[in-house]
């Protein structure tokens, strides 16, 4: 059996892809339940109907297409990622995984394959926080990791309720029942841009990912006093912004003194009001982002940040008010399949990295529900989120081989 990648069709596929987009090419924007979206989507499933696959959409639009193995009772074994794409992105992010599993699909057809177990692609709604504030929202449904009762809370910037939002794009079922038992996949893959600059650096193909960082955020909001920037006396000021700035710097240094080369955190939104040249502000929102591969590392983390927000409000006479947005546990990729994908790539001689992933996929949440695993490419100098997102057909080709080589092991 050979397995044979026609890489110039995936491009192709790629290109067709991103210019479904409410942005001016090479840029991507693709939100969630949009009409581009829609359209993608639309797009996407008549391909997996031309490659004979059964698609099924679930309540919250995740999208499963499958190729029934010779024993369909069995658990599948899935594989996929996400095509929802932030404003102003790239087109490689997400849809690499996705339609990388497709022509991996298609690849084993011709090669004479047939699989023992299903294989199903996977397409997750909404892996971007773009519209509802919280990534990962299909996986999240499907692991259970997010309650149907909180999800029914979720609002777009516009105030519309992510349950107008889905009945709008015409998905009506109970959200009760997208919860997956443990025992619905065998294993899953994603295949995905390593979205770091490591793989390119030290010119590797590929990489097998063992585990996946663990994300938080957090939003704080100061309150000080403002002010006239000429009348009130230095002494007499409860600045906001330059409580906030003690805070961002006691932040920074938490996730550095630890000495972890796994511990990051990001103050990534720095909101000031009122937000004039001659008025002290009164008023700052930041938003925080803390990540570690090791759980207790990260709420250490937290717990610094929430303890020197507490004595600077103290020294700087302001009011802090910190408010968790979520905090979701690490996943060790399951050693099953990293050896499948480990030794896929040995059998076509592709030299492989075993690595983390600092960014989080839906395969945090898959990992609580099926073995899983991740196999990432390189892209160039690292760029991701952003328009000159670039991944080479030689990379994304490579990848798509040693996934298609990866699930003929793990379906047999
Ligand atoms: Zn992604």
């Amino acid at each position: 059996m050979k397995i044979e990648v026609d890489g110039s069709r995936l491009i192709s596929e790629i290109e067709s892809l991103a210019s479904i987009s409410d942005a001016e090419a090479p840029a991507v924007t693709r939100i969630v339940f949009t009409s581009t979206d829609l359209k993608a989507r639309a797009w996407l499933r008549a391909r997996c109907e031309e490659t004979g696959l059964s698609v099924r959409q679930d309540a919250i639009g995740n999208t499963f297409a499958r190729w029934y193995g010779s024993n369909p009772a069995a658990p599948a074994v899935a594989t996929g990622s996400h095509i929802d794409a932030i404003p102003n992105a790239g087109k490689y992010d997400g849809v690499v995984g996705v339609l990388g599993s497709l022509e991996a699909i298609r690849a084993l057809q011709r090669s004479g394959f047939h699989p023992t177990h299903s294989i199903e692609l996977l397409v997750f709604t909404s892996e971007e926080p773009t519209r509802f504030g919280i990534g990962c929202l299909g996986s999240r449904m499907l692991s259970g990791a997010l309650s149907p009762e909180a999800a029914r809370q979720l609002k777009d910037s516009e105030g519309t309720s992510l349950e107008k939002v889905r009945e709008g794009a015409g998905l009506r079922g109970e959200l009760e029942t997208l919860k997956l038992p443990l025992s619905y996949y065998k294993a899953f893959v994603e295949l995905h841009i390593e979205q770091g600059p490591l793989l390119e650096r030290q010119r590797i193909p590929l990489g097998v990912v063992t585990s996946i960082a663990a994300p938080a955020s957090m939003r704080i909001a100061i309150e000080g006093a403002g002010g006239h920037a000429g009348g009130v006396l230095m002494a007499d000021r409860r600045d906001a912004l330059c409580a906030a700035a003690e805070l961002i710097l006691a932040i920074e240094n938490a996730a550095r003194s630890g000495g972890a080369i796994d511990t990051v955190a990001t103050v990534g939104i720095c909101e000031v009001f009122p937000g004039a040249v001659n008025s002290i502000p009164s008023r700052v929102c930041l938003s925080v982002d803390i990540r570690d591969t090791d759980l207790k590392r990260r709420d250490g983390v937290m717990q610094q940040t929430e303890s020197a927000a507490r004595a600077i409000a103290v020294k700087r006479q302001v009011s802090i008010h910190t408010e968790l947005v979520n905090a979701d546990a690490p996943a060790d990729c399951a050693p099953e399949v990293i050896e499948a994908l480990s030794e896929s790539c040995r059998k076509h001689n592709l030299p492989f990295l075993r690595m983390v992933s600092r960014a989080y996929h839906d395969s945090l949440f898959m990992s609580r529900i099926a073995p899983t695993a991740m196999l990432f490419i390189p892209c160039r100098n690292g760029y991701s989120h952003r328009p000159d997102e670039y991944a080479s057909p030689e990379d994304i080709g490579r990848g798509t081989l040693v996934l298609a080589e990866t699930l003929t092991a793990l379906s047999r």
